[in-house]
């Protein structure tokens, strides 16, 4: 597993800093600014990082890999984050771990306290690779709406180059709302926003939120008016298998503006660790709930995709739909993986997947 954390030795500094780290050794050719830490010299252990005139040794054995990554290093810790890894395409930014739904597959449960980050992840975004995309998700991040949009419009001012992929649940808009949206470049963000079911009471029940799908509805179409592009997100459980055809039969009447549907496998942690035996879907057993809501949706066209299928969990017919969507720092692949033709181009497994309660049908193809 790829480590987002890395230990490091304290540094004196009051304030959480945000660097981006540079590991060609001085002299070379690569373009720095302030933010920039430049590695003066490491061994097989540690490497060293010159922060304004402040060593910065940071703990690791693959330290070129460190290279563009941006970092925050908060004040009395001995730990380093990386928020943006240059290398990668999944990098996501925390906003808080506060919701106000408590879904019953939630991978990160709530919290009740926040720690406002939006400087930190501000300077972050300053300091990305070009043209990255960066995720924001939390909890749920429009708790904090007015610092939010406010990160936005700021961060879209000074890089209008990166891209936004939101994850909300989206409650808490308003048609208020609107000159918010009206500032911002919305063909820039994706997003993501979870419906589980076309029933108002079984979406409330999996969000454990009384009438959630009526605001849901209500804030769709709004986002709709305002020119998002809309991803729409449905995890498959137990609860909801039964209910995908009705679900897409609902996407395609009633919210055709959605430009793309993602059906999604379960992740083994937080509270869909808890809930796994009763919710996990062994999908390679019984694919037709999906492939029925997959058929109609395409028919009507709605693009529609299929997130966190290992490729030999899905009938051929339906592979096209899947796409790589763990995130590299906590994908795996298993044992039977190693001989597979399909590899490189299939998702693999949560790191955390239990292969002793998982899939059926696992083969190298
Ligand atoms: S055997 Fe592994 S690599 Fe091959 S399709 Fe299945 S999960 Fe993917």
């Amino acid at each position: 597993m790829i480590q987002l954390q890395l230990k490091v030795d304290p540094i004196p500094i009051v304030e959480p800093l945000v660097v981006r780290l540079r590991t060609s050794l001085p002299g070379s050719s690569t373009t720095t600014s302030d933010h920039d830490a430049r590695m003066v010299s490491h061994d097989t252990e540690t490497a060293d990082f010159d922060v304004n005139g402040f060593s910065l040794r940071v703990h690791t054995r693959h330290y070129k890999s460190l290279d563009g990554d941006v970092v925050l290093v908060v004040p009395g810790r001995g730990t380093l984050h990386r928020l943006i890894r240059a290398s990668s395409n999944h990098n996501t930014l925390l906003i808080t771990e506060q919701c106000d739904q408590k879904c019953i597959m939630c991978s990160q449960p709530p919290k009740k306290y926040h720690t406002d980050m939006f400087d930190q992840f501000l300077q972050a975004v300053a300091l990305a690779p070009t043209s990255a995309t960066i995720g924001l998700s939390g909890g749920e991040p429009f708790l904090h709406k007015a610092r939010l949009l406010e990160f936005l419009r700021k961060s879209q001012s000074a890089r209008p180059d990166i891209r936004f992929h939101i994850l909300t649940n989206g409650q808490h808009f308003e048609p208020s709302d609107e000159a918010s949206f009206k500032s911002l470049n919305m063909a820039s963000i994706l997003w993501g926003v979870p419906i589980y079911a076309a029933d108002r009471s079984i979406h409330d029940r999996i969000v454990a939120k009384q009438g959630a799908f009526e605001i849901l509805e209500r804030n769709l179409a709004l986002l709709a008016k305002a020119g998002a592009v809309l991803e729409l997100r449905t995890v498959v459980l137990n609860a909801n298998i039964t209910e995908l055809e009705e679900l897409a039969n609902h996407l395609t009447r009633n919210l055709r503006f959605a430009h793309v549907w993602a059906i999604m496998q379960l992740e083994n942690i937080g509270y869909a660790r808890m809930n796994w035996d009763a919710e996990f879907c062994d999908t390679s057993k019984e694919f037709d709930g999906i492939a029925t809501a997959v058929d109609l949706a395409l028919a009507r066209g709605l693009r529609t995709k299929l997130y966190n299928f290992p490729l030999c969990t899905v009938p051929r017919a339906y592979r096209e739909y899947c796409t790589l969507s763990i995130s590299d720092w906590k994908q795996k692949f298993l044992s039977t993986c190693d001989d597979c033709r399909l590899r490189s181009s299939c998702t693999g497994f949560f790191e955390w997947y239990p292969e002793n309660r998982g899939f059926s049908e696992i083969r190298a193809q």
